[in-house]
């Protein structure tokens, strides 16, 4: 929770540039062998994840909780990883 002191908000971010075409927009979703899979009951809306993913693969729906976009989610998990409240999980694909 000390990363949450510091940033508490999508207004709260330094402008930074960013693209939002994934990954020169292939779909490498299908490189992932770990699935992240956001648990909204733990999920506080922080945006964390959002700003950590290197594929730009999340977006944030109407109601500030994260989408993952399986079509280019490598399944890095640096999102879950960054994520203070664990509400991101990495689950083996296919089980
Ligand atoms: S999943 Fe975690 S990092 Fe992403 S918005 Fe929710 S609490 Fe924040
Ligand atoms: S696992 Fe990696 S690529 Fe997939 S959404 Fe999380 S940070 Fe982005």
């Amino acid at each position: 929770m000390k990363k949450l002191e510091k940033l508490m908000s999508i207004g709260d971010l330094p402008e930074v540039a960013v693209s939002n075409v994934p990954t020169l927009n292939q779909k490498t979703g299908t490189w992932r062998v770990y699935r992240p899979e956001v648990d909204k009951g733990k999920c506080i809306k922080c945006s964390i994840c959002w700003r950590c993913c290197p594929e730009i693969s999340i977006d944030i729906d109407k109601e500030g909780f994260p989408i993952i976009k399986y079509d280019y989610c490598k399944g890095c998990g640096i999102c879950a990883y960054e994520c203070p409240t664990t509400a991101i999980k990495m689950n083996r694909e296919g089980k």
